[in-house]
């Protein structure tokens, strides 16, 4: 078997966890398998190496940056490979550019294009157990990329899919994916299997698991991938295209806290508008998340938005500059909320889903300031304040609890 393992930065955060995670190799390998491994900066490497180019340079080019960030993936493979020789086994450590990794050319957020496969199997028949710099890649300049941040999943899922791997294993500190965050909600519990969608979606909600593009690539190559921990043999999470064993309504709960909403107020009730204003917010990319628009009251409606609160001032100042061209009177802004989603593949085929969560936050008296569904997702706006506790009346309503 063809085995992808990839350990993200905790797993390897200092020797006795390099260590641990170096005997997890082993297991395979010793079996007869072929071993490649994708590896995270150790601990919050990555963070420092921020950090430490910021007191350099408050604004960085991001081609430096990437040059730079991905040194901490080069040190994590290289010690590994050092950690496997020193226990007697052949390991060698390739970074992106040694594999062949192509990426688009976007600094800082490269998308993974092609991985040439050569260098990698020469390396296999060789018996090497391969240790690959997760996070980065080479663009068509020969510069290097990086993944955006938690990019080495996508890593690991592209790696698989182009070796045609048996099995693509995601290690973290954590057992696996949880109906909801375990800090937040104590109730909360490990589960079996979660489809592709589910967790795309749980993924664009901040549960921190699995970078967004891992996942979509899993689901376009079709690669079935495991979620477990590196620290115990629990059996983990299988992300895949259908799951048969959990025939739930619901499969999590999720929360973000980096959300604000804007209000244009008193807008022209007559077309175009609303493509006014938000076409100005792409132009400069500002991405915006639930939407409403108030019934027309004759003359003038109201529109709301979320978008990140990092884009919350350089959106307001957008809407203000612009407020006649939009036609609006004013603008008000909240930044004290918190989007609460609950999702689940099997709300698709089922009613009601909405009204037990909107039950569960009417008995908990928490205030839904905005709603949004889609096929999978049912998001609500609330007070930030009240985040954790509908999160756990939720949970609770839904019965996702061990
Ligand atoms: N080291 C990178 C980060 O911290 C990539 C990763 O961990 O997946 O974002
Ligand atoms: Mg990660």
């Amino acid at each position: 078997m063809l085995i992808v393992k990839k350990f993200g930065g905790s797993s390897v955060a200092n020797k006795e966890r390099v260590f641990n995670v170096a005997r997890r190799i082993v297991e395979d390998y010793k079996e007869g398998h072929q071993v490649v491994v994708v590896l995270s900066a150790q601990g919050d490497t990555t963070d420092l190496l921020l950090e430490k180019a910021r007191e350099i340079n408050k604004n960085p080019s991001r081609r430096e940056m990437d040059m730079f960030l991905s040194t901490g993936e080069q040190q994590s493979v290289a010690l590994m490979a050092m950690a496997l020789q020193s226990i007697g086994y052949p390991a060698i450590s390739l970074n992106a550019y040694q594999v062949g990794m192509h990426t688009s050319s976007v600094y800082s957020n490269a998308r993974l294009k092609r991985i040439d496969q050569e260098r990698i199997m020469s390396e296999l028949e060789r018996n090497n157990i391969i240790l690959v710099t997760g996070f980065q890649g080479i663009n068509r300049y020969e510069d290097i990329t990086t993944l955006g941040r938690g990019g080495s999943d996508t890593t690991a899922v592209a790696l698989a899919a182009a070796l045609k791997a048996d099995r693509c294993e995601i290690y973290t500190d954590v057992e696996g994916v949880y109906t909801a965050d375990p800090r937040v909600v104590p109730n909360a519990r490990k589960l079996d299997e979660i489809t592709y969608d589910e967790m795309l979606e749980l993924a664009s909600l901040g549960a921190k698991v699995l970078h967004n593009r891992s996942v979509e690539l899993a689901k376009k190559y079709g690669v079935e991938l495991v979620v477990r921990s590196s620290l115990s043999q629990a059996e983990g999470t299988i992300v895949k295209e259908e799951c048969k064993m959990e025939k739930m309504l619901v499969s999590g709960v999720a929360a973000d806290k980096n959300v604000a909403r804007i209000a244009v107020i008193g807008i022209k009730d007559e077309p175009g508008k609303a493509f006014e204003l938000f076409s100005l917010l792409a132009k400069k990319n500002i991405n915006v998340d639930i939407i409403l628009q108030s019934i027309g009251r004759g003359r003038s409606k109201d529109i709301s938005f979320t978008t990140s609160r990092d884009n919350l001032e350089e959106a307001l100042s957008i809407i203000h500059e612009n407020l006649e061209r939009i036609s609006g009177e004013r603008v008000e802004y909240d930044e004290q909320v918190a989007k609460v989603s609950v999702v689940g593949a099997g709300m698709a085929s089922n009613s009601g889903v909405a009204s037990l969560m909107f039950e569960a936050l009417f008995d908990a008296n928490i205030n839904i300031k905005m709603i949004s569904t889609s096929e999978i997702k049912i998001s609500v706006l609330i007070n930030e304040k009240d985040t954790e506790e509908a999160m756990n009346a939720i949970h609770e309503s839904f019965k996702l609890f061990k």
